[in-house]
């Protein structure tokens, strides 16, 4: 059950968790074969994933699917939710997920890193009434320290304004 006071926040898999376009092997992150594919797994980005879980919402938005399953025993994660997409996931985009994640988080803030926005991505964040932030991640570093950063700050700002708009002012 999801923790509707909590603002979501949708995590890509590919450029975030797992590296690639990179010259050498990224630290803090290993070779892993998940469902037969090798992938260069970033342990780091599950520390980092373990530091945004008391601020959000977390779920898995990439064509992954059910193979994040896998992930969180990689990362030491809880389970996490994971949306679907109905075969329409293609590598290197992201407007596929568009539709799923406006479902899921209807009526509620969201947060999103992802290393292939596109400007459909950029235009759909700019219509969503709720606070909406998009994060793009280098695919060769994926989640970074100064991201959970803007992520963590972002949430406490959304508390703030929660705490504000009650003061009756
Ligand atoms: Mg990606």
């Amino acid at each position: 059950v999801p923790d509707q006071e909590k603002p979501v926040l949708a995590v890509d898999v590919d450029g975030v968790v797992s590296l690639f376009d990179f010259d050498e092997p990224p630290e803090e992150a290993g070779f892993e074969l998940v469902d037969g594919v090798v992938h260069c797994i970033s342990f780091a980005s599950g520390a980092l994933l373990r530091e945004l879980i008391p601020h959000f919402d977390l779920i898995w938005a990439s064509g992954w699917e059910d193979r994040t399953i896998r992930l969180t025993e990689l990362l030491d994660l809880p389970t996490l939710p994971y949306l679907t997409f109905g075969g329409t996931a293609r590598f290197g985009s992201a407007d596929w997920k568009i539709g799923p994640l406006q479902e899921y988080a209807a009526g509620r803030p969201l947060a999103w890193i992802d290393d292939s926005f596109d400007p459909s991505c950029d235009a759909w964040a700019r219509s969503r009434k709720e606070p909406t932030l998009l994060i793009r991640s280098e695919p060769h570093l994926g989640l970074q320290s100064p991201q959970v950063g803007a992520l963590v700050g972002w949430a406490r700002s959304l508390e703030f304004d929660a705490d504000d708009s009650y003061s009756g002012a």
